[in-house]
């Protein structure tokens, strides 16, 4: 079996599901080694079990230039092995699928990194400037890992390829994605004395539930528009006599460019206003150990994104359209905490975050020399 397969069915094979990624991570690491990589692991402070490491290794050329940044999660979903048709962490080949954990999203992708990384790390002739290769935690949890290596400035790029699963298409936009905590306040009365006495919160929370999911938002010409979902509510109490002077609403906010927490704050506190609930609603940003996460879009005449088209037609023959994910990623993270230009494009599959996740072993091989092609040409050598 080619190298480049062997390290993927050898990812696949390892439980690193979001909560436990030092197995992938050691393994990472070793393989790093062997390429004369030095890996630097980095920890979250609460992990005191020291089991969820994230990974940077810097392979320089020696020369000056520019940085190139490849990038992917260690970790993977959950499974439920009682629904696969074959073991989860067995890598098992059927009709030119490979079922396995992350066989999708997105081992395949780690190891078209590490197939590149092993080339330049022979040949550092054929490039300039850095390669910086980041193996990040949590990435389907709160993205802490990504983050974790922001704070500590592990990340310094001049481009990011994240490699993650979208093999037909390259993803240039994410929306963004908040949650708010609202509270709206009324007056406790006993309950045989209102409504001459009293006002009820829930009322109030119910007619301003309808206006928040009336409040319009701006327009993007790909990411489409941005959402509102009320998606929890709670107050009152069935068992005193008691008018409810409180219920708690739970919002759930897609954004798009120009849009961020501080104007949808203002959105619902305006909404509010309108219903001459002012001063009876407080809004805040639901806490949360990680920043939420901006909307992004790179202009699809980009050099990194013409490049990696022009590239990925040469080692496939097909276009590669520009996609707009509606969703978020640790692109975002990239892209607007640290102003990095990037694409996400990867090896893909099918069942992504199901039961019975593949990959494409011809997927994994294409993206390997497409990588390899962008370093050429993102870091020319002299
Ligand atoms: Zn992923």
């Amino acid at each position: 079996m080619k190298k480049i397969l062997q390290r993927w069915y050898d990812m696949i094979a390892i439980n690193s599901v979001n909560g436990r990624e030092v197995d992938m991570a050691d393994y990472v690491a070793k393989e790093l080694r062997s390429m004369g990589l030095e890996p630097h692991y980095s920890w979250f402070p609460e992990d005191t079990a020291k089991e969820r490491p994230s990974l940077w290794a810097t392979l320089d050329s020696g020369k000056p230039g520019k940085t190139l940044l490849l990038i992917g999660h260690l970790d993977t979903v959950d499974v439920r092995a009682e629904n696969w048709a074959t073991d989860p962490f067995t890598p098992t080949e059927k009709e030119g699928k490979v079922y396995g954990r992350g066989a999708m999203d997105m081992k395949g992708g780690l190891a078209a990194i590490l197939d590149t990384a092993e080339y330049y790390a022979g040949h550092k002739e054929e490039f300039t400037g850095k390669i910086l290769l980041c193996f990040v935690a949590d990435e389907e949890g709160l993205s802490k890992g990504t983050y974790q290596l922001c704070a500590e400035n592990a990340i310094a790029a001049d481009w990011a390829i994240m490699a993650e699963c979208r093999y037909d298409n390259v993803a240039v936009g994410f929306r963004g994605r908040y949650s708010f905590e609202v509270t709206v306040h009324g007056t406790a009365a006993h309950a045989s004395y209102y409504p001459e006495k009293g006002e009820n919160a829930l009322v109030s929370a119910g007619k301003l539930a309808a206006a928040i999911e009336a409040l319009p938002t701006l327009t993007h010409p790909h990411l489409n528009h941005g959402t509102w979902c009320v998606r929890y509510m709670e107050g009152g109490n069935p068992g005193t006599l008691v008018v409810p002077d409180s219920c708690y609403l739970f919002v759930d906010r897609y954004v798009v460019p120009g849009e961020n927490d501080e104007t949808c704050i203002a959105q619902i506190l305006e909404a509010a206003k309108s219903l001459g609930l002012e001063g009876k609603v407080d809004v805040r940003l639901k806490p949360r150990s990680s920043p939420y996460m901006q909307s992004f879009a790179l202009p699809e005449d980009h050099p990194l994104v013409t490049t990696l088209q022009s590239t990925f037609a040469e080692v496939t023959g097909k276009d590669l359209p520009c996609a707009y994910d509606p969703s978020v990623c640790d692109s975002n993270i990239l892209a607007v905490t640290l102003g990095i230009p990037v694409v996400t494009f990867g090896p893909s599959g099918g069942n992504m975050h199901g039961d019975n996740e593949y990959g494409y072993p011809w997927q994994v091989e294409d993206c390997a020399g497409i990588y390899k092609r962008m370093v050429a040409k993102m870091l020319p050598p002299e």
